[in-house]
């Protein structure tokens, strides 16, 4: 087995997740032993969020996406951004804010339930008026966390050590870009997402009646 990032090893590590006796949680309690917390931290692509929802279904797993309301990459007061949330909630899943500091824009899309994107040291884990920050305790330990960030695992991809029950519970970040894109390394996965997203916005021009003769 090779811990490659994509479609089909993201269907073996839910597999591992069911192996390992694992049941789905969410950020409205606190962790209990057995659990898995699986987060998405949704940060270019909303196409490649519904893909990873729609396998997480399949699979009989749910998860709790974060999405964006200031992200340079997707609009999610867009029809398409609409449409992404109605079938996240449609498919079972839970959606949170993916906020940029400082600013939170928690309006009635989303659960109360912030993860900041790319958070400083200072601010990464403190309390979040009104809401839970995912990175802060009891739902963040370093020792009940991993991250696909960048296409490096940081103690190796986890789908052994869950499909042997090993993590007691385990909040497990996965980035859905990462894996519903094509590449070997970081920089390939983001080349196909921008020939991906070129594709679409040729689309949109068209949708616009620009003419592109
Ligand atoms: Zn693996
Ligand atoms: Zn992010």
């Amino acid at each position: 087995m090779t811990c490659a990032f994509d479609l089909d090893h993201y269907r073996e590590l839910l597999r591992s997740i069911h192996a390992g006796g694992y049941r789905y949680a969410g950020f409205d309690a606190p962790p209990e032993s057995g659990v898995a917390i699986v987060r998405h931290d949704v940060d270019l692509s909303l196409d490649a969020a519904v893909r990873l929802a729609e396998i997480e279904a399949e699979a009989g797993a749910w998860s709790t996406w974060f999405l964006m309301t200031r992200s340079v990459f997707y609009n999610l007061d867009s029809s398409e951004g609409e449409r992404a949330v109605a079938r996240l909630r449609e498919l079972g899943h839970r959606v949170a804010h993916h906020a940029v500091w400082p600013a939170v824009d928690l309006d009635e899309r989303f659960d109360r339930v912030v993860a900041w994107h790319n958070p400083d040291p200072e601010y990464m884990s403190a309390p979040v008026d009104g809401a839970t920050n995912v990175m802060a305790a009891p739902w963040f330990n370093a020792e009940h966390y991993r991250s696909d960030s960048n296409q490096r695992w940081r103690h190796g991809c986890p789908h052994e050590q869950l499909a042997r029950g090993e993590f007691e519970w385990l909040q497990l970040l996965i980035h859905p870009e990462i894996w519903a894109y094509g590449g070997a390394t970081m920089g390939e996965t983001m080349r196909s997402f921008l020939d991906a997203d070129r594709a679409a916005r040729l689309e949109h021009l068209r949708a616009d009646r620009i003419d592109l003769a």
